[in-house]
């Protein structure tokens, strides 16, 4: 894996690819960001850009939320897919935010990913973003695209955010979470688009893999891969 003081370089680069990178959710507080980002689980920000202008309408806070009727709440989240399980969460969350919480959203990490429906990734998106508290969220892109560079090396979510955050200072933890997300996006996709990427020569799968010669083995889809399993690749 990475040295600290590599990881500090390659994210540099990456950050230099993608400048200001931020959550494409949109929000006017931790109450707006914590429904939405509940709601982006398998769906698109731009698919929940559209739901919650109507449904911060209709729940401006978590009392109202909380007060919500399942029905009218699945109708306007139908559309973000998984709506009867995401209207539970979200009805849960919002109960939860009032009895323990007085009807605002904790600036802790357990107090957050104790809510129903609240992961840690989740917890640190909206910590990161409006609660001025460092977390790095590590999504599908996060894990994928920093286990092929070599900056982590897990396919444990938990593991990977621990292994950033120890090469990274606090202030750059949420910036290194959306950079990685948009990379993962537009560059770093399942299927990478190596040879538009900043970092490429950094990057042990593209040393391991992507650059073998033509002919040898196809540049496929792959899930993250540790470096063990890099080096695997390597000595075939
Ligand atoms: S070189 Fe390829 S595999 Fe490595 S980070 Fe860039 S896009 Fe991803």
């Amino acid at each position: 894996m990475k040295t600290p003081t590599e990881t500090r370089h390659i994210l540099d680069k990456v950050e230099a690819q993608h400048p200001g990178a931020d959550t494409e959710l949109r929000y006017r507080n931790a109450y707006e960001l914590l429904v939405a980002t509940i709601l982006s689980a398998q769906s698109t920000d731009a698919r929940v850009n559209l739901v919650t202008p109507a449904l911060f309408k209709k729940y401006p806070d978590s009392r109202a939320l909380a007060k919500s009727k399942t029905d009218e709440l699945e109708e306007l989240i139908h559309s973000t897919g998984f709506f009867r399980a995401k209207a539970r969460s979200l009805a849960g969350m919002a109960k939860a935010l009032v009895e323990r919480h007085g009807g605002e959203v904790p600036s802790e990490l357990d107090s957050l990913t104790e809510l129903p429906g609240v992961g840690r990734k989740t917890a640190n998106v909206v910590l990161g973003h409006a609660l001025g508290v460092p977390g790095l969220a590590v999504d599908r892109h996060v894990l994928r695209v920093s286990n092929r560079i070599g900056i982590a090396e897990s396919d444990d979510p938990v593991v990977v955010e621990t292994q950033l955050c120890a090469a990274l200072p606090k202030s750059r933890w949420t910036r290194a979470s959306d950079t990685l997300i948009l990379h993962g996006r537009r560059i770093c996709k399942p299927k990478p688009l190596c040879e538009q990427c900043a970092v490429q020569d950094a990057c042990d799968y593209y040393t391991a893999v992507a650059a073998r010669p033509v002919g040898r083995k196809p540049l496929t889809a792959r899930p993250p891969r540790p470096l063990r399993k890099q080096r695997e690749a390597r000595k075939r």
